[in-house]
């Protein structure tokens, strides 16, 4: 079903109006601007959308012009009715499929970085940034931290209460990292029931208070258990140069030290 059908008779108004449009059927010959122009713009603007050029221009020069500057089809006035809801039709499946496409492509893109049961990033996207960010602070001397954190007594939460339990446990301390942790952060799934944040341009302290109010806000988590209470231990570190493994190590430490010292706690 087509919808959303306007009519603009300049370019002015067209662009003025700040809508985009899946199709676009443009009459080459125009007023006050040409059609190529009108055709490279829209191009560049809504780079997935179908452009038709219709002109009662039929020379191949001018036909092979404006299709290799990014116009979909052209079609050659006066049309013969059928044939242009033809062609349309034509351009519309390709259009369909396309987005079919794009849509399959960033559905695949988000997973192969997702963690399927917490829905933060996997391990292995997590490394990818902590390189990146690494690379970031070395060549512009810009600074982050990270925090690891583990939930405490963990297998015990498994143990007593079953494995399906135990991941709902995994999902409501994800969603707690979360909703704590800003949209630059980078929160993911180190490992089974462990968990990294990457903060960017945030140093020691402030890294220090975002862990100390997720290890609060877990401790608040509610479940159907009325006796259980959830706590996490934690390592917080900032880089200082060199390697991030290092950095991932020293975090390490510092959250192994934590569970040492009693747990529900966070060191740096
Ligand atoms: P600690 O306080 O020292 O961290 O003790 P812990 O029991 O949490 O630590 P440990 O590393 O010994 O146990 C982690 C457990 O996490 C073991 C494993 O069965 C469980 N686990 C790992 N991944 C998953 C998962 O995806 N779902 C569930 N339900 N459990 C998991
Ligand atoms: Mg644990
Ligand atoms: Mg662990």
């Amino acid at each position: 079903r087509i919808e959303n059908v306007d009519f603009y008779d300049s370019e002015q108004a067209l662009f003025d109006s700040g809508k985009s449009y899946d199709v676009y059927i443009i009459d080459i010959v125009l007023k006050n601007t040409s059609g190529d122009k009108v055709i490279m713009k829209l191009k560049d603007r809504v780079p997935e959308s179908v452009v038709i050029a219709v002109s009662g221009v039929d020379n191949i020069k001018t036909i092979s012009r404006v299709l290799s500057i990014g116009a979909d089809d052209y079609i050659t006035k006066p049309f013969n009715y059928d044939l242009f809801i033809a062609r349309l039709k034509t351009n519309i499946r390709a259009f369909l499929l396309l987005q079919e496409l794009r849509r399959k492509k960033d559905q695949l893109e988000t997973m192969a970085v997702t963690d399927a049961l917490t829905c933060l990033y996997n391990r292995r996207h997590i490394y990818d940034r902590l390189r990146q960010e690494g690379e970031k602070s070395e060549r512009y001397s810009s600074r982050f931290s990270i925090i690891m954190l583990d939930i405490d007594y963990f297998k015990k939460i498994n143990d007593s209460y079953g494995h399906l339990f135990g991941d709902l446990i995994l999902k409501k301390v994800s969603d707690a990292i979360h909703t704590t942790v800003r949209n630059v952060d980078i929160a993911g799934r180190y490992g089974g029931e462990e968990f990294m944040i990457i903060l960017p341009e945030v140093q020691l302290k402030g890294a220090i208070i975002l862990a100390d109010r997720i290890r609060e806000k877990v401790e608040n988590i509610q479940t159907d258990a009325p006796d259980l209470k959830i706590t996490i231990s934690g390592g917080v570190a900032e880089f200082i140069g060199g390697d991030v493994e290092e950095l991932v190590k020293k975090a390490d430490q510092l959250l192994y030290k934590a569970k040492e010292s009693g747990r529900n706690c966070i060191k740096f």
